[in-house]
Protein backbone atom coordinates (compact mmCIF):
# COMPACT_ATOMS: atom_id res chain seq x y z
CA UNK A 1 0.00 0.00 0.00
CA UNK A 2 2.93 2.32 0.68
CA UNK A 3 4.92 1.50 -1.95
CA UNK A 4 1.55 2.22 -4.22
CA UNK A 5 0.98 4.85 -2.75
CA UNK A 6 4.29 6.39 -2.98
CA UNK A 7 4.22 5.30 -6.54
CA UNK A 8 1.56 7.14 -7.19
CA UNK A 9 2.74 10.39 -5.43
CA UNK A 10 5.84 10.38 -7.86
CA UNK A 11 3.35 9.94 -10.70
CA UNK A 12 0.80 12.58 -9.63
CA UNK A 13 4.24 14.74 -9.26
CA UNK A 14 5.55 14.08 -12.69
CA UNK A 15 2.18 15.04 -13.53
CA UNK A 16 1.66 18.32 -11.97
CA UNK A 17 5.67 18.81 -13.37
CA UNK A 18 4.92 18.14 -17.06
CA UNK A 19 1.93 20.62 -16.74
CA UNK A 20 3.71 23.57 -15.29
CA UNK A 21 6.40 22.30 -17.60
CA UNK A 22 4.01 23.15 -20.64
CA UNK A 23 2.12 26.07 -18.95
CA UNK A 24 5.92 27.84 -18.83
CA UNK A 25 6.62 27.34 -22.24
CA UNK A 26 3.37 28.59 -23.22
CA UNK A 27 3.47 31.69 -21.79
CA UNK A 28 7.05 31.91 -22.91
CA UNK A 29 5.97 30.98 -26.46
CA UNK A 30 2.87 33.69 -26.13
CA UNK A 31 5.90 36.61 -24.72
CA UNK A 32 7.88 35.68 -28.00
CA UNK A 33 4.87 35.92 -30.65
CA UNK A 34 3.78 39.09 -29.26
CA UNK A 35 7.42 40.58 -29.42
CA UNK A 36 7.65 39.46 -33.29
CA UNK A 37 4.45 41.23 -34.00
CA UNK A 38 5.33 43.93 -32.18
CA UNK A 39 8.54 43.70 -34.30
CA UNK A 40 6.76 43.50 -37.35
CA UNK A 41 4.37 45.89 -36.63
CA UNK A 42 7.62 48.28 -35.98
CA UNK A 43 9.23 47.19 -39.20
CA UNK A 44 6.07 47.88 -41.31
CA UNK A 45 6.17 51.68 -39.96
CA UNK A 46 9.34 51.76 -40.51
CA UNK A 47 9.25 51.01 -44.22
CA UNK A 48 5.61 53.18 -44.17
CA UNK A 49 8.37 55.88 -43.42
CA UNK A 50 10.86 55.53 -45.58
CA UNK A 51 8.19 54.91 -48.46
CA UNK A 52 6.99 58.46 -47.65
CA UNK A 53 10.37 59.78 -47.45
CA UNK A 54 11.35 58.36 -51.00
CA UNK A 55 8.48 59.60 -52.57
CA UNK A 56 9.08 63.25 -51.03
CA UNK A 57 12.82 62.92 -52.33
CA UNK A 58 11.31 62.08 -56.26
CA UNK A 59 9.10 65.16 -55.24
CA UNK A 60 11.94 67.29 -54.49
CA UNK A 61 13.58 65.76 -58.16
CA UNK A 62 11.18 67.66 -60.65
CA UNK A 63 12.76 70.67 -61.52
CA UNK A 64 10.76 74.06 -60.58
CA UNK A 65 10.46 74.80 -64.10
CA UNK A 66 9.14 71.58 -65.00
CA UNK A 67 6.43 72.03 -67.40
CA UNK A 68 4.41 69.41 -65.80
CA UNK A 69 3.95 72.20 -62.96
CA UNK A 70 1.11 74.50 -62.99
CA UNK A 71 2.04 77.76 -64.63
CA UNK A 72 1.21 79.43 -61.10
CA UNK A 73 3.65 77.40 -59.50
CA UNK A 74 6.41 76.63 -62.30
CA UNK A 75 9.61 79.16 -62.27
CA UNK A 76 9.79 80.97 -65.40
CA UNK A 77 13.06 80.36 -67.14
CA UNK A 78 15.80 83.20 -66.97
CA UNK A 79 17.05 84.52 -70.28
CA UNK A 80 20.34 84.49 -71.37
CA UNK A 81 22.02 88.10 -71.64
CA UNK A 82 23.42 88.33 -75.08
CA UNK A 83 26.88 88.76 -73.35
CA UNK A 84 26.05 85.32 -71.83
CA UNK A 85 25.42 83.85 -74.92
CA UNK A 86 28.37 85.16 -76.69
CA UNK A 87 30.51 83.66 -73.91
CA UNK A 88 28.82 80.26 -74.45
CA UNK A 89 28.70 80.46 -78.16
CA UNK A 90 32.57 80.12 -78.47
CA UNK A 91 33.74 78.32 -81.81
CA UNK A 92 35.46 75.15 -81.52
CA UNK A 93 39.23 75.23 -81.96
CA UNK A 94 40.54 73.59 -84.65
CA UNK A 95 42.54 71.12 -84.48
CA UNK A 96 45.20 71.92 -87.44
CA UNK A 97 46.06 73.78 -84.08
CA UNK A 98 46.76 71.25 -81.90
CA UNK A 99 50.64 72.93 -82.14
CA UNK A 100 51.90 76.50 -82.04
CA UNK A 101 51.37 77.43 -85.71
CA UNK A 102 48.43 75.83 -88.28
CA UNK A 103 49.79 72.80 -89.99
CA UNK A 104 47.78 72.40 -92.49
CA UNK A 105 49.47 75.65 -94.30
CA UNK A 106 51.88 74.47 -96.31
CA UNK A 107 53.02 74.72 -99.63
CA UNK A 108 50.86 74.72 -102.59
CA UNK A 109 49.29 78.09 -100.80
CA UNK A 110 45.99 78.14 -101.08
CA UNK A 111 45.05 81.87 -100.57
CA UNK A 112 41.60 83.64 -100.62
CA UNK A 113 41.72 86.63 -102.71
CA UNK A 114 39.52 89.43 -101.91
CA UNK A 115 37.91 91.81 -104.44
CA UNK A 116 40.38 94.93 -103.28
CA UNK A 117 43.22 92.89 -103.46
CA UNK A 118 42.95 92.36 -107.10
CA UNK A 119 42.04 96.13 -107.42
CA UNK A 120 45.29 96.96 -105.61
CA UNK A 121 47.40 94.63 -107.44
CA UNK A 122 46.06 96.12 -111.01
CA UNK A 123 46.53 99.47 -109.75
CA UNK A 124 50.83 98.36 -108.66
CA UNK A 125 51.03 96.26 -112.22
CA UNK A 126 51.66 93.21 -110.65
CA UNK A 127 50.81 89.70 -111.67
CA UNK A 128 49.13 88.44 -109.46
CA UNK A 129 50.02 84.66 -109.24
CA UNK A 130 53.82 85.47 -109.77
CA UNK A 131 54.28 88.04 -107.20
CA UNK A 132 52.44 85.75 -104.69
CA UNK A 133 55.14 83.04 -105.72
CA UNK A 134 57.80 85.53 -105.13
CA UNK A 135 56.31 86.42 -101.53
CA UNK A 136 55.84 82.82 -100.31
CA UNK A 137 58.45 80.69 -102.37
CA UNK A 138 56.18 78.36 -103.33
CA UNK A 139 53.67 77.22 -105.02
CA UNK A 140 50.46 79.44 -104.65
CA UNK A 141 46.73 78.82 -105.94
CA UNK A 142 44.95 81.71 -105.66
CA UNK A 143 41.17 81.24 -104.95
CA UNK A 144 38.03 83.74 -106.28
CA UNK A 145 34.58 83.17 -104.12
CA UNK A 146 31.41 83.64 -106.22
CA UNK A 147 30.68 86.80 -104.06
CA UNK A 148 34.14 87.81 -105.13
CA UNK A 149 33.05 87.97 -108.81
CA UNK A 150 29.92 89.12 -108.03
CA UNK A 151 31.48 92.37 -106.11
CA UNK A 152 33.81 92.70 -109.44
CA UNK A 153 30.54 92.43 -111.29
CA UNK A 154 28.87 95.25 -109.39
CA UNK A 155 31.44 97.29 -109.31
CA UNK A 156 31.01 97.95 -113.23
CA UNK A 157 33.40 98.62 -116.59
CA UNK A 158 36.12 100.14 -114.96
CA UNK A 159 36.91 96.85 -113.51
CA UNK A 160 36.58 94.28 -116.64
CA UNK A 161 40.32 93.92 -116.50
CA UNK A 162 40.26 92.52 -112.96
CA UNK A 163 37.72 89.87 -114.35
CA UNK A 164 39.43 89.16 -117.16
CA UNK A 165 41.96 88.30 -114.82
CA UNK A 166 40.29 86.34 -112.41
CA UNK A 167 39.26 83.67 -115.29
CA UNK A 168 42.89 82.96 -115.97
CA UNK A 169 43.35 79.12 -115.77
CA UNK A 170 45.19 79.74 -112.33
CA UNK A 171 42.79 80.91 -110.69
CA UNK A 172 40.16 78.15 -108.85
CA UNK A 173 36.54 79.24 -108.82
CA UNK A 174 34.70 78.41 -105.34
CA UNK A 175 30.68 78.04 -105.46
CA UNK A 176 28.93 80.00 -102.48
CA UNK A 177 25.83 78.58 -101.67
CA UNK A 178 25.21 81.70 -99.27
CA UNK A 179 23.02 84.65 -100.33
CA UNK A 180 24.24 88.04 -101.88
CA UNK A 181 27.53 89.08 -102.32
CA UNK A 182 29.04 90.09 -99.25
CA UNK A 183 32.10 88.70 -99.58
CA UNK A 184 33.85 89.88 -96.51
CA UNK A 185 31.44 87.46 -94.18
CA UNK A 186 31.72 84.64 -96.90
CA UNK A 187 35.51 85.00 -96.66
CA UNK A 188 35.43 85.05 -92.30
CA UNK A 189 33.42 82.24 -92.63
CA UNK A 190 35.61 79.80 -94.90
CA UNK A 191 38.63 80.13 -92.98
CA UNK A 192 37.15 79.47 -89.73
CA UNK A 193 36.04 76.39 -91.04
CA UNK A 194 39.31 75.44 -93.01
CA UNK A 195 42.68 76.48 -91.86
CA UNK A 196 44.41 75.50 -95.12
CA UNK A 197 43.74 79.33 -96.57
CA UNK A 198 45.61 82.43 -96.52
CA UNK A 199 43.71 85.50 -96.99
CA UNK A 200 44.67 87.96 -99.25
CA UNK A 201 43.28 91.33 -98.85
CA UNK A 202 43.56 94.80 -98.29
CA UNK A 203 40.51 95.83 -96.37
CA UNK A 204 41.12 97.39 -92.98
CA UNK A 205 38.19 95.56 -91.17
CA UNK A 206 38.49 92.18 -92.92
CA UNK A 207 41.73 92.12 -91.56
CA UNK A 208 40.63 92.88 -88.52
CA UNK A 209 38.12 90.48 -88.16
CA UNK A 210 41.28 87.76 -89.66
CA UNK A 211 43.25 88.89 -87.44
CA UNK A 212 41.16 87.35 -84.22
CA UNK A 213 40.75 83.91 -85.58
CA UNK A 214 43.95 81.71 -84.69
CA UNK A 215 46.67 80.58 -87.31
CA UNK A 216 45.04 82.11 -90.47
CA UNK A 217 48.40 84.19 -92.14
CA UNK A 218 46.73 87.67 -94.05
CA UNK A 219 48.60 88.76 -97.42
CA UNK A 220 48.48 92.52 -98.19
CA UNK A 221 49.93 94.76 -100.93
CA UNK A 222 52.50 96.94 -99.69
CA UNK A 223 55.67 98.73 -101.42
CA UNK A 224 55.24 97.20 -104.89
CA UNK A 225 54.53 93.66 -103.79
CA UNK A 226 52.62 91.35 -101.44
CA UNK A 227 53.55 91.09 -98.00
CA UNK A 228 52.48 88.43 -95.33
CA UNK A 229 51.29 88.37 -92.42
CA UNK A 230 51.39 85.86 -89.53
CA UNK A 231 53.09 83.46 -90.86
CA UNK A 232 53.72 80.92 -88.82
CA UNK A 233 57.51 80.87 -87.58
CA UNK A 234 59.61 78.43 -89.92
CA UNK A 235 58.42 80.21 -92.97
CA UNK A 236 59.02 83.95 -91.98
CA UNK A 237 62.25 84.66 -92.83
CA UNK A 238 61.79 83.53 -96.49
CA UNK A 239 58.83 85.99 -96.42
CA UNK A 240 60.54 88.90 -94.95
CA UNK A 241 63.12 88.79 -97.80
ZN1 LIG B 1 30.68 83.71 -100.80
Amino acid sequence: MFLMNRKQKTQKLKVNKSTVVNENVLAVKQILKRFFLLKMANKKLKLKRLHGQKSAQLKRMIKPTDSRLKEADRKVKKSRTETERQAMEKPQASSAMFFQYNTQLGPPYHILVDTNFINFSIKNKLDIVKTMMDCLYAKCIPYVTDCVVGELEKLGQKYKLALRIIKDSRFERIKCLHRGTYADDCLVQRVMQHKCYIVATNDKDLKRRIRKIPGVPIMNVAMNRYVIERMPDAFEPMAKK
